[in-house]
């Protein structure tokens, strides 16, 4: 028998492979930048795909790249100017070649010794989101694997700084809780219940009918709050919410959150690159009054998932999250050392994702970041217009981002039909997969969603799909409706 090891760390193996596999990404991109009849989504039933991939298993081992092909042919094609779904953004291809980097590396942890050049330009890539909120040097943080693990983070620097003594060693006596508007993400709420609050931890305030959190209700339901001894020690914003893209009055939460000593957080896992953007800007005005800011770099920050930064105002809170010995990782828990993150984060090992967004910014600066949410903003705007113009068709809302929520509602449909047809036409344009589009539940009725991601998309694409909805819809009518 071969020596296994010996041909799998072979450098010759390598590059040969590595050389077949960025000509194919290379044809691939060049491919969804055109004109193609490459669907966005090849569809396959979750059975059909298992056993598609059992069979493959099945079969003798040999050359790699067939393997990289079919994983290619069957993926969604997130580059593709027909992707519309959910908020993952087409990474820039350099740092794609970063991650390839990073892989093979494998530095970069908890210990400055393990990943001394990964630790440094994560501070480095922090420091730089940090600068562009509008912060000071005081402010710092870092990068975490996710916007759902970054909040559950958030949520446990604020819970000790604002239960300081107990809850880290005794658990906490008291009941604690945040509030947060009802159209959050659920990992807020998520969060909220890992760490033990139960229903009464999230205290959930109604939004109004542009779905922003309704703030002119904080008092009341933090008097309620208080009158059943329940200690409210935070306020969630989002900015934005994920569902329907709107932001919060940050300015406002944060009013209120100094007027009580309340810790303030945001969440800008989708919406907080705004802030690189000087026309987008004032979405976020008051984001910079955050104790702790979220911010996705694989969202709005053509970075690959997952690379999330957790921001503080002041960074000496995130240094109390978590306050532990672990001997053969460090000696002093205590001392404040940005070049230790595991210090400060859930991980211990991660990835070197401070490498991707570094990378980015070292070729094309902030303005990268600056053009990327300015365009991908403006054309939700004009997708909007389109579907306004056209007979026939419903926006949501009016779009403060990318997030564009309608429906199609042909003439003297009911409700009830309305809501069957478009969640019939989103089925059906999936299976095609011309198109990939998602849909969401917005003041209780179903719209079809697109988060306008692709930074190739245009409004040929938008008009296609409105068209393409119509005439898949016309099929409904004929033959599953009998009105
Ligand atoms: C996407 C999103 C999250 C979750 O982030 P992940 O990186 O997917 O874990 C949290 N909050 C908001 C507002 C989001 O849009």
């Amino acid at each position: 028998m071969s020596n296994l090891l010996h041909t799998a760390f072979d450098p010759e193996n390598f590059r040969k492979s590595g050389h077949q596999l960025i000509d194919m990404l290379a044809d691939y991109l060049h491919e969804t930048q055109s004109d193609t009849s490459l669907k966005t989504i090849p569809w396959k039933s979750p059975d059909e795909q298992l056993k598609y991939w059992q069979e493959d298993d099945a079969t003798a081992k040999g050359d790699i790249m067939p393997l990289f092909k079919e994983v290619l042919e069957n993926s969604i094609h997130i580059h593709h100017k027909k992707y519309m779904g959910h908020q993952v953004v087409a990474p820039a291809p350099v740092t794609a070649l970063a991650s390839l980097l990073s892989s093979l590396l494998n530095n970069g942890g908890a210990v400055y010794e393990m990943g001394a050049v990964s630790n440094t330009i994560e501070r480095i890539v922090v420091q730089r989101i940090c600068k562009a909120v509008g912060w000071d040097e005081q402010a710092g943080g870092f990068l975490t694997s996710g916007g759902t693990l970054a909040n559950l983070t958030a949520l446990l620097a604020a819970r000790r700084a604002k239960s300081p003594e107990d809850v880290w060693i005794k658990g906490s006596g008291k009941k604690l809780a945040l509030m947060v508007s009802e159209e959050a993400h659920y990992c807020v709420d998520r969060a909220a219940r890992v760490m033990g609050w139960g229903d009464e931890g999230i205290i959930k305030i109604p939004a109004d009918d542009k779905l922003k959190m309704r703030t002119d209700l904080l008092e009341e339901y933090l008097q309620k709050a208080k009158a059943q001894d329940i200690e409210v020690i935070a306020v969630v914003g989002s900015a934005c919410t994920t569902s329907s893209g709107t932001y919060d009055d940050l300015e406002a939460i944060a009013d209120f959150c100094q007027q009580h000593s309340l810790w303030f957080h945001v969440d800008g896992a989708h919406g907080g690159a705004a802030a690189f953007s000087p026309k987008y800007r004032h979405l976020v005005k008051g984001m910079e009054r955050a104790n702790s800011l979220v911010i996705d770099l694989h969202k709005m920050m053509l970075t690959p998932a997952l690379t999330t930064a957790l921001l503080f105002k002041n960074e000496s809170d995130s240094y109390r999250t978590f306050a532990q010995q672990a001997q053969y990782l460090w000696s002093d828990q205590e001392e404040q050392e940005w070049y230790n993150m595991g210090k400060r984060t859930m991980e211990c090992t991660k990835l070197m994702m401070g490498l991707k967004a570094y990378s980015l910014f070292k070729l094309y600066g902030n303005e990268i970041i600056d053009q990327y949410v300015t365009r991908q903003y403006d054309l939700g705007k004009t997708f909007a217009q389109m579907i306004k113009k056209r007979k026939d068709w419903e926006l949501a809302m009016e779009p403060e981002t990318n997030i564009v929520c309608f429906r199609y509602c042909p003439e003297n449909l009911e409700e009830e039909a309305i809501e069957a047809l478009n969640a019939w036409v989103r089925q059906q344009l999936l299976e095609d997969g011309a198109f990939y589009i998602v849909q969401t539940r917005l003041k209780n009725k179903l719209y079809l969603r697109t988060t306008l991601m692709n930074p190739f998309t245009t409004e040929k694409e938008l008009n296609a799909l409105l068209e393409r909805i119509e005439e898949v819809a016309a099929t409904w009518k004929s033959t599953t409706l009998n009105y």
